[in-house]
């Protein structure tokens, strides 16, 4: 069964948003492919939508049904094997992505299906995909889509199967959300003050140091006197073990994993550790 009412008369040329044509020659072109592409309206807002607006981003939202010729728009169908819920049909996503693909500059764009039984994604990922050029999402529903068009897909596109996380959403919308506002925000002149991607949690592997802004006392609550004392170098040493402690504490693993912390780091960390 159909999750919403059928589109009726869709033009299979024309996405559902496209500010491509503003974007003359955009740092990145994105575009995503849902049954829902109302749920993408959200990007059109902040950094994001203002990014899309200077034209420095290009972003094309398709609705599959666009890619459907029956009369009732159908998706899906029951699995081969049995078994409860639907699978989205390889052709809708086949159209549509050979609509993407006639759209490109002709290289091979970065394919990402959100899938809980995909690769975790994490801010390295963000990192490595803030540098292509073209990227679409192809947003499954039901229990996700036949598996022959994304082996077929495979051919054409660099395929990323991506988690978001070890839980199991109703569909690819808001994982893809996730990833493209992790991934857009990381590309250069999309956010205001580049100074503020550094010292962010996850950036160098460490979480971020708790932050405070004026009064200097609130409800009794003072801010550290260090922050306000002038003095930057014992502030980014204060700053610096406040990030290991908090990430001693609440992350542990991935502390494990730095290899590049120094002999004042060590020793806050044997410290924070005595002390708890
Ligand atoms: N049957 C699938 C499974 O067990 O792996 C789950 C399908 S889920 C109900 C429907 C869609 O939601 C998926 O195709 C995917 O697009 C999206 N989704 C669900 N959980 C997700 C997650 N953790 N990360 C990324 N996408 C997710």
């Amino acid at each position: 069964m159909s999750e919403n009412p059928p589109v009726t008369g869709g033009d299979a040329a024309a996405p559902v948003t496209d500010t491509r044509a503003e974007a003359a020659d955009p740092r990145m072109s994105i575009d995503v492919v849902s049954i829902f592409p109302e749920y993408l309206a959200g990007l059109q807002l902040s950094l994001i939508g203002k990014a899309v607006d200077r034209g420095q981003l290009g972003l094309a939202v398709h609705d599959l049904r666009d890619f459907t010729f029956d009369r009732h728009n159908t998706v899906d169908d029951s699995p081969y094997g049995g078994g409860a819920g639907m699978v989205m049909k390889a052709e809708p996503w086949a159209l549509a992505l050979e609509h993407v693909l006639a759209g490109g500059s002709g290289e091979k764009p970065t394919l990402i299906v959100p899938s809980p039984a995909g690769a975790v994604f994490d801010q390295r990922i963000a990192e490595d995909l803030a540098s292509r050029k073209h990227l679409v999402f192809a947003c499954g529903r039901y229990e996700g889509i036949d598996q022959r068009v994304i082996d077929w897909a495979g051919e054409h596109f660099e395929l990323l199967p991506m988690s978001i996380g070890d839980y199991v959403l109703n569909g690819g919308e808001v994982a893809s959300m996730v990833m493209i506002e992790a991934v857009s925000r990381l590309i250069p002149g999309i956010i205001g003050n580049p100074e503020s991607l550094t010292e962010e949690s996850h950036e160098d592997g460490l979480l971020e140091y708790p932050i405070y802004t004026k009064p200097a006392e609130w409800r009794g609550r003072e801010v550290p006197e260090i922050l306000l004392s002038g003095n930057h170098a014992a502030i980014a040493r204060w700053r610096r073990d406040r990030r290991l402690e908090r990430t001693a504490e609440v992350r542990p693993d991935l502390l494990a994993r730095l290899t590049d912390l120094s002999k004042e780091d060590l020793a806050a960390i044997e410290r924070f550790e005595s002390e708890r």
